[in-house]
């Protein structure tokens, strides 16, 4: 591939930019071997083939053969990590040894912390081709911490879907958090009202919205996962929640609400087309039927699964089944990487190795990154996909020449088995915030530089 710089045009443009010379994975049915797509108000315009007329365009873009995709979307993620990642305390522990070891950290938080660790996660997305992502929030030992997490969001451009999370168990109801970051159940739901009323954003082309998002079944009580979804209803906003990641939460169900996780979530009103899960690696061939016909949606986050040695969902099953599954990268903590390239390919390995090479194909695992995701987050009619219409969210491919060096009859299979890539242009509602492979963010050092130093505080190092 030739390195192509941004060729300024003077007609009088119809469009903002267009993007030419390029390989288009429009969506899951449409591809575009040497296409072009036309950006303008933050939407995509139109996508054509070499063929079509182009419209006049205030800059175009020379992709240089590169792949163009839609921006891929992480479904799952605990942005704060990322202040105690690789943490050598807790690196070899099992899930709920590695939460023990590190609630005390992250009791600390305050909204600087929050603020940097989320300025941080979506840099290293954007990156990685991601252009939306939520975050499962539930630790507060603080008020205002999702504040903190939009501010930064917003400020960088960045499209969020902020989880107001919550627990309430802790370890003196049997739980595993400490007290000071669990809240009681008034506390919850008044500040769950409060997010949403400030930053949910329900209109087109949002940069901001918000689900709400209890920890999971131990971790919180009956009444506040019944009142979660009624004030989810309410506003009409998304539910999420880690379900069957472990099967020590089996043996927990059982014991205190004397059914399975998935009896107990469904008893609880959550199994709706509303609701996304996840992990959901434990549920049972009947379990999952009735998830996939009540029209829930699950995502897999393979680098924290394959990490914690927890298993992982069965994605081939669960899509056979008709139900939209996304990727996510997990808690930077857990994964200790936020790359959705990486998350997406290790998503198709997973498919492979368990079900056989032809089971999962780089275009499945571009789905579930892309479509899967966008229809977890309720966002499918603007986000997965480049059709007219869409968020201009979406990405310039770039690979190493050697790691494509061979690689020349599939580009979408040479992007996901031949990497790795990395973005060359990351676009959000028509924003290049990576630009040539760097990040167009002028505080990045600074904030970089504030991050070091709370992640230091809070680790004690
Ligand atoms: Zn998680």
């Amino acid at each position: 591939m030739t390195e192509a710089a941004p060729i300024r045009r003077t007609a009088e443009p119809e469009v903002d930019e267009l993007i030419t010379g390029a390989f288009i994975a429009v969506d899951g049915d449409t591809e575009f071997e040497d296409g072009w797509v036309a950006i303008s108000d933050g939407r995509i315009r139109a996508v054509g083939a070499r063929s079509d007329p182009w419209p006049a365009a205030a800059l175009r873009t020379d992709a240089g053969g590169r792949l163009v995709t839609p921006g891929l979307i992480n479904a799952h993620h605990h942005m704060t990590q990322n202040l105690t990642r690789a943490y050598r305390p807790a690196v070899n522990g099992t899930l709920f040894e590695w939460l023990t070891t590190l609630y005390p950290l992250w009791a600390t938080l305050d909204e600087e912390d929050v603020y940097l660790a989320t300025y941080v996660a979506a840099a290293e997305l954007l990156l990685g081709g991601c252009t939306t992502s939520s975050d499962h929030m539930y630790i507060h030992p603080r008020a205002h911490l999702i504040d903190a997490q939009v501010a930064a969001t917003t400020e960088i451009g960045f499209r969020f879907m902020a989880n107001r999370g919550s627990m309430t168990r802790s370890v003196d109801d049997g739980g595993l958090p400490p007290r000071e970051v669990v809240q009681d159940e008034q506390a919850i739901l008044a500040d769950s009202q409060r997010v949403i009323e400030t930053f949910h954003d329900p209109a087109p082309g949002a940069l901001t919205r918000v689900a709400l998002a209890p920890c999971a079944l131990f971790a919180v009580s009956e009444p506040i996962m019944r009142a979660t979804a009624d004030l989810a209803e309410h506003y009409d906003v998304r539910l999420h929640t880690h379900l069957a990641e472990d099967t020590d939460e089996d043996d927990y169900a059982i014991e205190v609400y004397g059914c399975r996780p998935v009896e107990y979530f469904e008893r609880v009103g959550w199994a709706s087309p509303r609701t996304w899960v996840a992990h959901y690696v434990y549920g049972s061939d009947e379990e999952n039927r009735r998830l996939a016909a009540a029209g829930v949606s699950v995502t897999q986050c393979p680098s924290s699964n394959m990490i914690l040695a927890g298993g992982s969902a069965d994605t081939v099953r669960l899509r056979s089944l008709g139900m939209a599954v996304g990727i996510g990268c997990d808690g930077s903590a857990s994964a200790d990487s936020a790359d959705l390239w990486q998350e997406t390919r290790n998503a198709m390995l997973l498919g492979k190795y368990r079900h056989g090479p032809a089971a999962m194909t780089a275009r499945d695992a571009l789905d579930m990154a892309t479509r899967g995701s966008a229809h977890a987050l309720g966002w499918a009619d603007e986000l997965g996909h480049l059709r007219p219409g869409a968020c201009a969210d979406l990405v310039i491919w770039d690979s190493s020449p050697v790691a494509q060096a061979g690689a020349l009859t599939d580009p979408v299979e040479a992007w996901l088995r031949s990497g790795p890539s990395r973005a060359w242009r990351t676009y959000v509602a028509g924003r290049a915030l990576v630009a040539d492979g760097e990040l167009q963010l002028p505080d990045l050092e600074d904030v970089l530089h504030r991050h070091r130093a709370a992640a230091a505080r809070i680790q004690g190092v």
